[in-house]
């Protein structure tokens, strides 16, 4: 179980057309995935996001040289290391140690977390709902039509990137379209204030089919999640950038949000991911996966999902549905799994259960030239 090598496979892909959220439009889509492999020649791929040339000479000058000739079974300590120097190529690090030991044993993944609960994990279409074209809500409800008619029940769209009447606009067309076959999320990326978001309060009265707003405030402003939890009638999403446990049991020790949102490619490592979960489960508060960035951290959230034990009923969910990223991302098909019907269907096997698409990888191999972040 002796660590021998350790692969790289940086990859980009510049947007024809850009598309964003409340923070800004996204230019460019990328991954950075590696494999480990073992003396024995086990192999485990992981995967981590940022800006492409602070993680290769993360990876190349440090964590290679650190990780060779490491037992591959020091996942938790050897990523605890990592995670000082890089937080997030620890937990590609901690992905691959983990698909390892399951290799090693024989195991599928959800075996080796203590087994699996569900068979089929709802999705929810996850949009970025902004674009250059003065007719971006034309196009956003074209996309939303689109996945209404791929069988997709939820989804996710933003709103804090327009004026407020604008982004009411939005959302009213959508709801008018789309309302008897839509649940939807409305993500405002941190960008407004108590006043801004109450501005919605009459028409959230009115409408009955938002699963949740996503982070109206900034995160840090606890007192004012506790009070808009009180004030508004539906429920409160939020933490994607949280890095472990601790600032999540905060947040909901001072009553601040209904469901939380961790990311396994932003938490500490796979492992304080699932911590994250098997908490958030044991205190009673719903936790809904964000995973934006990437196809195999997304395979990751819908594996921990599957080792979930069942949400209560009162929402009529057994389970509570991951982010299906479903803009253009040529990174999400590394891996060949599609929802039907808004559901995706967990494949067993041995380690993850599925292949990732190398020539892919080979294809959109970044060349190290520079970009903007
Ligand atoms: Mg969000």
């Amino acid at each position: 179980m002796i660590i021998e090598r350790i692969d790289t496979y940086p990859c980009l892909y510049e947007l024809p057309t850009p598309y964003g959220d409340a923070n800004g439009y996204k230019k460019y889509r990328s991954c950075y995935l590696i494999k480990i492999t073992t003396c024995s020649g086990i192999e485990g791929w992981g995967e981590c996001i940022d800006w492409l040339p602070t993680l290769d000479v993360g990876f190349r000058e440090r964590i290679i040289p650190y990780l060779i000739g490491k037992n591959a079974t020091d996942r938790i300590k050897v990523s605890k290391v990592i995670k000082k120097w890089h937080q997030r190529a620890a937990t590609a690090v901690s992905m691959a140690l983990t698909e390892i030991m399951a290799k090693a044993t024989g195991l599928f993944v959800c075996q080796l977390w203590g087994g699996q609960w569900h068979e089929r994990i709802p999705v929810y279409a996850s949009f970025q709902t902004y674009q250059e074209s003065a007719d971006w809500t034309k196009h956003s409800l074209q996309i939303v039509s689109k996945a209404v008619a791929e069988g997709y029940s939820m989804a996710k769209v933003k709103i804090g990137g327009r004026t407020v009447k604008e982004d009411q606009a939005h959302i009213s067309l959508l709801q008018n379209e789309l309302a008897k076959s839509m649940s939807f999320a409305l993500d405002a990326n941190q960008s407004y204030d108590v006043a801004t978001i109450c501005e919605w309060q009459s028409l959230l009265q009115k409408w009955s089919n938002i699963m949740w707003i996503e982070e109206p405030l900034p995160m840090e402003r606890i007192n004012d999640y506790a009070l808009l939890r009180a004030k508004l009638p539906v429920a409160l999403a939020g933490g994607e950038n949280i890095l472990n446990v601790k600032p999540f049991l905060g947040l909901c020790q001072q009553g601040a949000i209904d469901i939380a949102q961790p990311d396994p490619m932003h938490e500490d490592g796979i492992d304080g991911y699932r911590h994250t979960l098997e908490t958030m489960r044991s205190i009673g508060v719903r936790v809904s996966p964000h995973v934006f960035d990437g196809g195999l951290s997304r395979l990751y959230a819908l594996l921990a999902q599957a080792c979930l034990p069942p949400w209560g009923k009162m929402t009529g969910e057994e389970i509570e549905p991951v982010e299906w990223d479903v803009m253009e991302n040529p990174f999400t098909e590394m891996i060949s799994l599609r929802p039907v019907s808004g559901y995706v269907t967990i494949r067993q096997g041995v380690g993850i259960g599925v292949e990732i698409d190398q020539d892919l990888l080979a294809h959109y191999r970044w060349d190290g030239r520079m970009y903007q972040a």
